[in-house]
Order: structure tokens, then sequence, then C-alpha cells
């Protein structure tokens, strides 16, 4: 995918990453990061080789659902430049703010400071060959939108919105982005998230909390795909808490499928 969207850059930091998958949302709170980390461990039991970049410097949230709170990745010498190398999780090489700051630190930082770490990230992290590299990205359109464009040629963007109208006039916002002339990014596609409930005393039945066809109706603005709609289970917010995403859970061929689904059509 060299050379590919994000308009012009300084050389390649990452020839070794065949593929950076940008993950967006227009707001906080729809699961972009939950698409994210499930997404990535999907790509890898296809047999890709998968790191997670989680770049959401406002709220990063991969070291709690990946389980690796208070870890410190360590920095070494490389022909006498400091590299820093990633945690791993699940056998997959993972970098985070949330490593470099206190859980309960604010994260007051300007535009300049947000692009130095994510260049950083990219430039100075010992990053193994990988198949993919997916990116969870802050809600919204800003700096660090911008640095990762600038830094490295991404491959395409995923949008994960909710069904609902609120969500998906702001989703619609974070994918004319990747359509600016200075970013250039292909959309892939979209996962509607949190798209129906069934109790289970009722398996036949799908409640529609957050209305329906969101998702659809973006990936028809976005020129692409519906990737995938994940329902509203349980399991899938106890696992994102408890370190253990949900597609791990090898008895629950239901939310299995519906990550598989998504990461074949990635
Ligand atoms: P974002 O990255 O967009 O801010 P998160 O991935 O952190 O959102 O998700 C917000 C909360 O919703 C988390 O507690 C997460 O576990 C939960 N969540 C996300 N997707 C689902 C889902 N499909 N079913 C149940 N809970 C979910």
């Amino acid at each position: 995918a060299a050379g590919q969207g994000g308009g012009p850059k300084k050389g390649n930091p990452l020839p070794h990453v065949r593929n950076i998958i940008a993950v967006a949302s227009g707001k906080g709170g729809v699961g972009k990061s939950t698409v994210s980390v499930n997404l990535a461990l999907a790509l890898q039991e296809l047999g890709g080789a998968v790191g997670l970049l989680d770049a959401d410097v406002y709220g990063p949230s991969a070291p709690t659902m990946l389980g690796l709170q208070g870890q410190k990745p360590k920095v070494e010498k490389i022909y006498g430049k400091p590299k820093i190398k990633p945690l791993f999780a699940y056998g997959m090489p993972v970098m985070s703010t949330g490593f470099v700051v206190e859980p309960e630190q604010a994260v007051v930082l300007r535009g300049p400071r947000l692009s130095g770490i994510i260049k950083q990230f990219l430039e100075e992290c010992v990053w193994p060959p990988l198949d993919y590299l997916i990116v969870d990205l802050p809600p919204g359109t800003g700096d660090v939108q911008l640095s990762l464009v600038q830094t490295v040629s991404v491959t395409g963007a995923v949008l994960v919105t909710t069904p609902q109208e609120v969500a998906l006039s702001d989703a619609i916002k974070a994918m004319n982005m990747f359509f600016l002339p200075d970013v250039q990014v292909p959309v892939l596609g979209v996962v509607e998230n949190m798209s129906w409930f069934t109790p289970a005393e009722l398996p036949d039945n799908k409640y529609y909390l957050f209305g329906k066809d969101g998702g659809k109706s973006l990936a028809k603005k976005s020129n692409s795909m519906l990737l995938g709609q994940i329902p509203i289970v349980q399991s899938i917010r106890e696992g994102g808490d408890d370190g253990k995403p949900a597609f791990l859970d090898k008895e629950n061929t239901l939310i299995r499928e519906a990550w598989m689904k998504v990461a074949k059509n990635v």
C-alpha cells in the first residue's frame, strides 16, 4: 500500500508493515476501541501478523482491554538511538499512550505535542514485520488524525458508528476528513456497533435500542461497504473491562463469527 493515501510524506518509517488500518469514529463511546481490539485479534486468527497502536490520546483503553495496565514499554538503544519496544498481549505487539501517562493523569496536550507522540510511536517503536497495524484513533477530527496521515501511508480507514442519528452525523464528519485532498485515505467500510440487543430468554428477538440502518446509510454515503454489525452483548463489555476481549471466548460462537465477518471484509 506504500504511496497510497495520506498526501506527501518523507520516506516510509514502516516499510515492513504491509497495511496500516485506521479505526475512526465521530463520537466517543460508540465502541471504536472495542472494534479495534477485537478486529485486530480476528485478523490475527485469520493468520495475519497484527499490531495495535492505541492512538486515542485522551482516553487510551488498550491497556485495560488487553490486561496490560501498569506495564511500561522498555526503551532500548539500537545503533545508538533509543527505541521503544511495544508490549505484547495475546501474541500481538501493542503500543498505547496509556503506557506513558498515569491512569488518572489529565492529558492536556496541544497539537504539536500530540503529533509528536504519534510520530514517535510510529517512527521510534520497534514494530516487528506486520501484515496489519491497527490504529485506534481518538474520536472526531483533529491533530492525531493529521499527524498519522502525514507520517505514514494509511492503507484505509474503518468507520465505527452506532445506528443512531446523532452518532451518524458526527461519523459523517469523520468520514469526510478521509476524503480531504491532504488526507486521501480510502474508506474500507463501516462497522455498526451496538446494532441490537437480544435478551437471553428471548433468543429470537432483536431490539434495536439505538435505531436501525445507521451503518448501512453511512456505508452508502462513504461509497464503501457495511463490514459487519455487532450486537450489544454484556460479555463484550465485560471482556473489555477484564482485559480478555470477547473475541477470545471460543465458546461464544455468535460473537466470534460477528468479528470474523468484519475481519474477512477488511
Ligand atoms: P470508544 O472507543 O468509541 O470510546 P469503547 O470501545 O471504549 O468506545 O466502548 C465504550 C464502552 O461500551 C465500553 O465499556 C465497551 O466495553 C462497551 N461496548 C462497546 N461495544 C459494545 C457492545 N457491542 N456490546 C456491549 N458493550 C459494548
